[in-house]
């Protein structure tokens, strides 16, 4: 069945430039968001805003949803009288919030009970990748439903492989961002040194990056958002925070020993004063901050 009509539920940092993309590639896209503040925004960038969700997820096509918490997600796409209701066709949530797997599976086989599907389909790329289209996707479900899908992740993205079974695209994504965290502390600490060693972060930076220690925060995120103290990456602390616990809860839950990472969550949790939810992520990254468990 053709995909004409998106809905995008969460039109926060992502979700906006995720609509923004889908208008540009022809959908018709409405979209709703607690905060009513983000229609305006949204009208802009010709997404049609309805503040009540039911209208959103009865009246799409497919779902994108954006939104912070598992639990968030899961009270939007069951909520009375909503998707679980309807019968007119099948409807595929593609679900781009960082989320767990567990949820993601109970989720999927509520959904599927009722005719429809939901793929996880976390992304990495920030909201620049959503405002571009260039998103890098990481897909778990069935094979039909990701192909029944494919026109609108193709939209959204340079590339959104599918990574396994449902709760896979989760999997990776915690993953990814278990190492994005301990990054970000391992390079402002070697930033720092660098520094106190005599040379600029600057100058050090310019080399790692074309030698062995580098990953994307010190080729991407560093020149970015932390020399020039900018950091304004548009991804919260806070955001953050709820990954690296995922990533944890899974270790803890799968049995699995991580004592580096577990020290990395510590950290992220210790520097709440300093790096509070609301701050950019990756002030953490800052060489700059001398006192206490940086
Ligand atoms: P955000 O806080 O900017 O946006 C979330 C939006 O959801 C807000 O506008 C909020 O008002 C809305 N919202 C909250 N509860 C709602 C509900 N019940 N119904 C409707 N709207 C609701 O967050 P974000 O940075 O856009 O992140 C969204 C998700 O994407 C998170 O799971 C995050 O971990 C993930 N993510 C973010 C980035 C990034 O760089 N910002 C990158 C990759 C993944």
């Amino acid at each position: 069945m053709d995909i004409q009509t998106v809905g995008v539920v969460g039109l926060g940092n992502m979700g906006l430039g995720m609509a923004a993309t889908l208008v540009r590639n022809g959908f018709r896209v409405i979209g709703t968001d607690v905060n009513a503040a983000r229609g305006a925004a949204a009208e802009a960038a010709g997404v049609r805003f309805i503040p009540a969700p039911a209208e959103v997820l009865c009246g799409a096509d497919a779902l994108v949803v954006s939104l912070p918490l598992a639990r968030d997600v899961e009270a939007v796409v069951t909520a009375e009288g909503g998707l679980l209701a309807r019968r007119d066709r099948k409807v595929v949530v593609i679900d781009t919030s960082t989320s767990d797997p567990q949820t993601t599976r109970r989720l999927a086989a509520r959904l599927a009970k009722a005719g429809h599907a939901l793929l996880d389909a976390p992304v990495s790329g920030g909201p620049s990748g959503a405002a571009e289209g260039t998103l890098t996707m990481m897909i778990g479900g069935d094979e039909a439903d990701y192909a029944l899908a494919r026109p609108v992740l193709q939209a959204m993205s340079a590339r959104a492989p599918h990574v396994g079974p449902s709760g896979a695209g989760n999997i990776v994504k915690l993953v990814n961002n278990l190492l994005v965290a301990a990054h970000l502390v391992t390079t402002g600490e070697a930033m720092r040194l660098s520094e106190a060693a005599g040379l600029s972060a600057e100058d050090a930076a310019a080399i790692v990056n074309t030698a062995t220690g580098r990953s994307a925060v010190s080729e991407v995120m560093l020149p970015r958002w932390v020399l020039p103290g900018t950091f304004d990456s548009g991804f919260s602390a806070g955001l953050m925070r709820k990954d690296v616990r995922l990533a944890l809860d899974l270790a803890a839950k799968t049995g699995t020993a991580l004592p580096l990472s577990a020290h990395v969550g510590r950290i992220w949790e210790e520097a709440r004063a300093r790096i509070p939810d609301t701050a950019d992520f990756t002030r953490m990254a800052d060489y700059r901050i001398t006192e206490g468990d940086a």
